[in-house]
């Protein structure tokens, strides 16, 4: 089923009775050439670039709950390719010129709003390394601007200039960047796989993986035993417990992000914006909540919630930044569960498990990665090699040490990526 302007107005006069699901529920069959675990934006895109790269279509996703019902759909949305490290920096790139067309690719509105993302900073340092890092964006061939302070202030004047000790001292601008709405972007990547012909299972854990001979022959499920040649893990916050399946131990640490929603307000914040000297980022929805997000609960944890310590350590952030937001009445906010890796950068990488891939560490943020991460990893699922722009996202680079990717100079603590 296709969308146009003909047929939405067709829908409207005629009471919107002609729509259809967007994809199939079909059971599981005992065999399929590749299985992706999780049906997450990462999987989901994964399995689509297979089909349309690849014409691999003997694929399923199998999904432990409902399609787009983890990090995917809980996520503050902002995508972005403000990268600096050479690494991350053409991966990012390359990821945001697929979200550019992704609307037209998928023929779905997943309300991508390049608005702009504006990262403050507060002291002289901070301005070097945004000029650093500016500069490294632009020689990438991706998009920033180096403002003053008065700059910042014509583009978002309600902001605390003057603060006692978070002055604003200018910002850098990425106008390319900005947002999208995340579960849409979940669902056009299923329909698109369905309509390949993928199968997109839910309600379907795995739950254990098959090896014989140092090859993976299959994974066990909910419901039931399915043989795979090739199988990709692509769990997000449950890496670790997935990859344990087949014997591995990750360098991953799961933790919580929280993430909040006023009430609608009339438009206020036309960017995204980030605070330099706290954790703290906000954008404004197109139902006009203001959406917001700061630091992870700095524990450990599988619970897909947040707890209230980190939820008033944002409100400080937020208030510290733009007063005016004490205004606002919050709506709801909720949890996921991160895999944050030590140098806060993505692992896609084959394993030591002939036809076993590995997809996760994507940290605060996978959902700028969903369309570059998808792409890449159907790559090297099917041609068995790496995807150039991908291609420093190895794994043993944990155990050498060498080529490890520390965007923000944090070291090796997970919960500071
Ligand atoms: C509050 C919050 C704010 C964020 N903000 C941003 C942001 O602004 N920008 C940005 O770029 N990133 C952001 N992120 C990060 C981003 O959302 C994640 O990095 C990304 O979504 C993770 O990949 P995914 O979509 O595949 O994960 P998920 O959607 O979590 O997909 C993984 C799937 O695997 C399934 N699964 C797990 N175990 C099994 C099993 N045993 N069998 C079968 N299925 C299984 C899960 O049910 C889940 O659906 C944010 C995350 C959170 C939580």
């Amino acid at each position: 089923m296709g969308f146009s302007g003909w047929r939405i107005l067709r829908e409207g006069l005629t009471g919107n009775r002609g729509w259809r699901p967007h994809w199939r529920d079909p059971a599981p069959k005992s065999s399929y050439d590749t299985v992706i675990i999780g049906g997450g934006g990462h999987g989901l895109a994964t399995a689509y670039y297979l089909a349309r790269e690849h014409g691999l279509t003997d694929v399923a996703v199998l999904e432990k709950g409902y399609l787009g019902g983890g990090n995917v759909g809980r996520n503050t949305t902002i995508v972005r390719a403000n990268y600096n490290l050479p690494g991350n920096s053409e991966f990012y790139s390359h990821s945001l010129k697929l979200w550019e067309g992704l609307e037209q690719d998928l023929n779905f509105n997943a309300m991508m709003s390049q608005r702009g993302v504006l990262n403050l900073f507060h002291s002289d340092g901070q301005r070097d390394y945004a000029a650093r890092r500016g500069n490294s964006m632009i020689n990438q061939g991706d998009d920033a601007v180096l403002l003053d302070r008065e700059g910042v202030r014509r583009m978002v004047p309600y902001l605390d200039f003057d603060q006692g000790r978070f002055p604003i001292y200018g910002g850098l601008f990425h106008p390319r960047g900005g947002t999208a709405r995340h579960d849409a972007v979940a669902w056009g990547y299923a329909r698109g796989a369905d309509r390949r012909g993928v199968d997109l299972i839910q309600n379907c854990a795995v739950t254990g993986i098959d090896i014989e001979g140092g090859r993976v022959t299959g994974v066990q499920t909910t419901r039931g035993a399915i043989r795979a040649r090739r199988v990709g893990i692509v769990v997000a916050g449950r890496s670790s417990q997935v990859a344990a399946m087949a014997g591995m131990r990750l360098p991953i640490e799961s933790h919580i992000l929280q993430a909040f929603v006023t009430e609608g307000l009339k438009p206020v914040i036309d960017h995204v914006v980030t605070f330099g000297m706290g954790h703290f980022y906000i954008s404004q929805s197109d139902k006009g909540g203001l959406v917001f997000g700061g630091d992870l609960d700095f524990h450990a944890s599988y619970a897909a919630r947040g707890n209230l310590p980190m939820a008033e350590h944002v409100m400080e952030a937020a208030m510290t930044l733009m007063p005016v937001i004490g205004k606002a009445r919050v709506l709801r906010s909720w949890g996921g569960i991160m895999d944050m890796s030590p140098d806060g950068s993505p692992i896609i990488d084959r394993t030591e498990v002939e036809g076993l891939y590995l997809n996760c560490g994507w940290c605060y943020g996978g959902f700028k990665a969903v369309p570059g991460s998808g792409f890449s990893f159907a790559h090297l699922i099917a041609t068995g090699r790496p995807h150039e722009p991908a291609a420093r996202f190895r794994l043993d680079r944990f155990a050498t040490g060498r080529g490890l990717m520390d965007e923000e100079g944090t070291g090796a603590q997970h919960n500071l990526h």
